[in-house]
């Protein structure tokens, strides 16, 4: 029994560095979990949890729950997208206000949101020059947090600035050629994207993605829709597809899916997950603005 006890005695004490030094990182939904999976890949005693469910999407209208409150009260570190995306921030600052926060958009060229909702729109991941920018500031976060993981952390960081520095090419090539460049997306999730590669958003379907468009707005966009000679409408895998739907019934205009990458594969994630998802957009954007 002596023994016994002893072994587990020893035991604890070997354990308890190993708990001490075990850190917990928080992102606050799934594009910024993912850029933090790359850049915590290899690392020891770090942590890495999404705040909201994987699949919750935007953080449009979220509101935090007792047990999103509980974890960011276990958290070291808060990463965010910033920007305005966690409208929950003021709260976040009042409850906990020594919570060490990296904001993934610092020095981002932002664009006014059309919602009103908020200052500016938040979907700043959509394009591959933005999030190096991300997940740039996301490194030099952790790095300073985690000072013993630097080295791999930084070595993270550059080879996956470099995976996004090929995308954005991928992109630019695939988009240079087509045989028109205007669309209507779902919701706001994709100026970004049009400004970097020259595309035209003629109107967005849902300013309020969760709510159903009036007979006034529905009338107000098949107007839109044929002044600019049916161009194709798109959808979103993490919202129905009612309104495009009927949008299309009505004018004729095709639907297609566009991905804003913002809820989580089944299973394991892969950790070139935005890559696939972009490279998917690129191919529907393709076939329906009529690459040459
Ligand atoms: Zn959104």
């Amino acid at each position: 029994m002596k023994k016994i006890l002893t072994l587990m005695l020893s035991l604890l004490v070997l354990l308890l560095p190993a708990l001490a030094l075990s850190e917990t990182v928080t992102a606050s939904f799934f594009p910024i979990y993912l850029f933090a999976s790359n850049l915590l890949e290899g690392t020891e005693g770090i942590e890495l949890h999404s705040l909201a469910q994987p699949q919750t999407g935007c953080l449009h209208d979220y509101q935090l729950s007792s047990g999103d409150l509980k974890a960011l009260s276990n958290s070291d570190v808060f990463l965010i997208n910033g920007a305005g995306m966690e409208g929950f921030m003021s709260f976040v600052f009042e409850a906990f206000p020594d919570l060490p926060l990296i904001d993934a958009s610092t020095g981002i060229d932002l664009l006014p949101s059309e919602s009103g909702e908020t200052e500016y729109n938040a979907h700043i991941w959509l394009t591959p020059a933005n999030a190096s920018r991300m997940v740039q500031n996301l490194s030099d976060g952790l790095c300073a947090s985690f000072p013993k993981a630097a080295d791999t952390i930084s070595a993270n960081c550059s080879a996956y600035i470099q995976r996004l520095d090929a995308l954005d090419k991928e992109l630019r090539d695939g988009l240079s050629s087509l045989s028109r460049r205007d669309l209507l997306t779902f919701h706001e999730a994709f100026p970004y994207f049009a400004r970097a590669y020259d595309l035209e958003i003629v109107a967005v379907i849902a300013l309020e993605p969760e709510d159903p468009l009036s007979p006034a707005q529905l009338g107000h966009l098949v107007t839109l829709i044929r002044d600019h000679d049916l161009p194709p409408l798109f959808t979103e895998p993490q919202y129905p597809s009612l309104a495009a739907d009927t949008l299309s019934r009505e004018t004729g205009a095709p639907v297609y899916e566009l991905n804003p990458c913002v809820t989580a594969p089944d299973g394991t994630v892969p950790l070139d997950w935005y890559e696939q998802i972009m490279r998917g957009n690129l191919a529907v954007l393709r076939e329906a603005l009529g690459a040459q």
